[in-house]
């Protein structure tokens, strides 16, 4: 059997696979570390690779599965976690110099739930540091490269994941999604992303960023894939003060339902006029036709408030990242670094910080503190949490007409590494349709609407209300059936191939 093939079907057919007994886990998990061995030098989706641990975990669901044991139905099929959730004796770095040679002493509870149901963990992916931008080339350890074009970006902060997934090193992932990062670099790499309800997925274990804006979701290739592994990860958790008490909705099943007859959907007026690249928009006005003709009906809505999202969260963000990276100081994890002239706690608090964190983090760092000041904190935070409230309500009136809403996930394809580097503003401004999801608390998915500008991948984002995550998997898996029809397939089949490293030379 090629193991070539095995690793290019769904999350969801490999676990078919091991059940029928077609491959052990062993054998599917070994063919991803040597996809990885072969194609990661080019792509640097990993900052760490833990074949003996994640071959262990492949042995042992083996064993169970050969025992006759309940399992779970994803059990065996690899993952990759990107590198802000903490896996216990694993280096976790989130993208930072600060925290290089740390090693957790504990697990993020999603990565508790990921060991529980016998999921190999690969390894962990590359992020813009502390998640901080969208295109991974915040990362202290270069940037990684888009499957689709090693010449350009793969979205960011959640890059690894995503071009890990698009690349066939790992069939599902984990992101987390403060502004758009697992969205985003979802609609880059032609991958789903989903950003599960704010609190329906527990934050214990994930480096924060900015508390109330933070959530993890999958990384997936498949709307099928990315339901199977939220039902997963979801869930109250007594460890995180914010989690909600809810039940696990059933969004494998909305996945595969495929049947959007009478859905209403609200194309948000502010978020796909000019700014929008043309073909990202031809790709997201056919979307909608499709679902039309399936029997969905559109509508356009408003959301005024829209349009001072973006300013709100580049307040609310730096400043909950300020005062969640005061930690980082050299006292207490990786880092630290002592001025022999004079090791006092707080030079050598000064030194780390200024060895340890790169240019763009000192720089909402700055803009955060600034915020929070005495004297500007009515001012700027102050005023953003007003807006915070105003983009809220637009969800809340317009989902009173609406079941969900859709834009386009991300303004243009992936851009060339280095075009945007210089220029934070510009950088920004990718984010400017996934946000309102962040600052409301709402759940949203990212699904490939089709090539784009230079033949790219293109994306299209469905939001919903605040639990009600099946809705997101319902269209979400419609429309991917209907263009999968109208291609022939899935759109990953069109990527070019990438270039590999003939095996024992790396
Ligand atoms: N690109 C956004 C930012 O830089 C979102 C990051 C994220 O979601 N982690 O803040």
């Amino acid at each position: 059997m090629s193991h070539d093939d095995i690793i290019r079907r769904s999350a969801a057919a490999q676990a078919a696979a091991l059940g029928t007994g077609e491959i052990s886990s062993e054998e599917l998990t070994r063919a991803h570390l040597d996809r990885i061995a072969a194609v990661d030098g080019e792509l640097n989706a990993f900052l760490h690779v833990n074949e003996d641990e994640a071959l262990t975990t492949s042995r042992d669901v083996d064993a169970r599965r050969a025992a006759g044991d309940q399992l779970h139905p994803l059990a065996g099929v690899p993952i990759a976690v990107k590198d802000v959730v903490v896996t216990e004796g694993q280096p976790t770095t989130a993208g930072s110099r600060i925290l290089e040679g740390w090693i957790p002493p504990y697990d993020a509870t999603l990565v508790t739930r990921l060991r529980a149901a016998g999921l190999p963990i690969l390894g962990k992916t590359n992020l813009d540091e502390f998640a901080m931008g969208s295109s991974t080339e915040n990362s202290a350890f270069g940037p990684t490269r888009n499957p689709w074009d090693t010449g350009r970006i793969p979205g960011g902060s959640g890059g690894g994941s995503a071009a890990a997934v698009g690349s066939y090193e790992a069939p599902l992932a984990i992101g987390t999604d403060t502004g758009g990062s697992i969205r985003q670099p979802g609609a880059v790499t032609g991958t789903v992303g989903v950003k599960p309800t704010y609190g329906s997925v527990s934050r214990y274990g994930l480096i924060a960023m900015a508390s109330s804006l933070d959530q993890a979701g999958p990384v997936t290739r498949t709307v099928e894939d990315a339901a199977l592994l939220h039902e997963l990860i979801a869930g109250h958790d007594p460890l995180d003060s914010t989690s909600l008490p809810d039940p696990v909705g059933a969004y494998a099943e909305a996945a595969r339902s495929r049947d959007v007859r009478g859905l209403r959907i609200g194309v948000i007026e502010e978020l796909e006029g000019e700014g929008f690249a043309p073909e990202v928009r031809a790709r997201f006005t056919e979307s909608l036709d499709h679902l039309e003709r399936a029997g969905a009906e559109i509508v356009r809505v408003s959301c005024p408030n829209f349009r001072y999202a973006l300013g709100a969260y580049y307040l609310i963000m730096p400043s909950e990242a300020s005062s969640n990276l005061a930690k980082f100081d050299g006292m207490r994890f990786g880092l630290r670094v002592v001025p022999e002239d004079s090791p006092t706690a707080e030079s050598v608090m000064k030194a780390t910080r200024g060895a340890g964190f790169g240019d763009e983090v000192k720089r909402r760092i700055l803009l955060g503190t600034y915020a929070l000041s005495a004297g500007y904190f009515d001012a700027y935070y102050g005023s953003a949490q007003k807006v915070r409230t105003l983009v809220q309500r637009d969800f809340t009136a317009a989902f009173d007409s609406v079941d969900v809403l859709a834009s386009p996930t991300s303004p243009t394809v992936a851009f060339r590494l280095g075009e945007k580097v210089d220029d934070p503003m510009a950088m920004y401004l990718n984010d400017i349709a996934t946000i309102p999801a962040n600052l409301a608390g709402t759940p949203g998915i990212s699904v490939p609407s089709g090539l784009a500008e230079d033949g790219l991948p293109a994306g299209i984002q469905f939001l919903a209300p605040i639990r009600a995550d099946e809705r997101l998997y319902r269209v979400g898996g419609a429309l991917e059936a209907l263009l999968e029809d109208a291609w022939g397939g899935p759109l990953l089949a069109k990527a070019p191939e990438l270039a590999t490293i003939a095996q024992g030379a790396k």
